[in-house]
């Protein structure tokens, strides 16, 4: 049998090994960003607001339950403000074991190629490592408006999403980051990466303009 204590001590060192290596790469930097691991009994554990990414403690990470009440939090520390995302993409994807939100230079570039809700990805290999196993395809990723409330940008999320399912389990908030989410933490971990890389491709390219879908 699992001993809960030692599977909640792995879930946070591995929330904040990841925070420490996404931080060290530019993608977390001063608070920004925020991670989350959900339990077997639907709550998940996230990264605490204002906190550096970079010096994450054990005790900087907060238990939410399944309906976004905070469950367990070792010190005054308040969940991220954007908590209610997490919560709406596990409701949404019940598959989902993790869910990684950054902030990159990239990932805002890449929101202001197109004023559409989608932005059309370019035809790269990389894209299997999103799921997506076709010849030349055709794969865009949504775009959700930025709000000061966060709440707000969750409920277009879950309104969005549920009429339209994504082609990869990734979405973009213009101006502000990208969120993944995965069937585990090795997964989202990679989706990160991947979804890094290709918005560094997008940047890249169009400043040579060898790549014109998203215009
Ligand atoms: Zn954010």
């Amino acid at each position: 049998m699992t001993n809960p204590i030692l599977t909640d001590y792995r879930l946070r060192f591995e929330l904040i090994n990841t925070a420490r290596s996404f931080y060290q790469k530019g993608w977390m930097v001063g608070t920004a960003g925020n991670l989350s691991i959900r339990r077997e009994d639907g709550s998940f554990w996230i990264t605490a607001s204002g906190c550096s990414k970079g010096e994450l403690l054990l005790s900087d990470c907060v238990r939410i339950d399944p309906n976004g009440k905070v469950q367990e939090s070792s010190t005054d520390l308040k969940p991220s403000a954007e908590t209610a995302i997490h919560q709406i993409l596990y409701t949404l994807f019940p598959e989902a074991q993790a869910c990684y939100h950054i902030h990159t230079i990239e990932s805002n570039l890449v929101s202001q190629f197109v004023p559409e809700d989608h932005l059309p990805l370019p035809p790269l290999e990389m894209l299997k490592g999103l799921g997506v196993y076709e010849e030349k395809p055709s794969c865009v990723i949504p775009i959700f408006a930025n709000h000061l409330q966060v709440s707000r940008i969750a409920a277009e999320i879950q309104q969005r999403l549920t009429t339209t399912p994504p082609q990869i389990p990734a979405l973009l908030i213009r101006d502000h980051g990208v969120t993944v989410w995965a069937s585990c933490t090795t997964a989202a971990r990679n989706y990160i990466e991947i979804v890094q890389y290709i918005f560094r491709y997008m940047v890249a390219a169009r400043n040579i303009g060898i790549w014109k879908g998203d215009k």
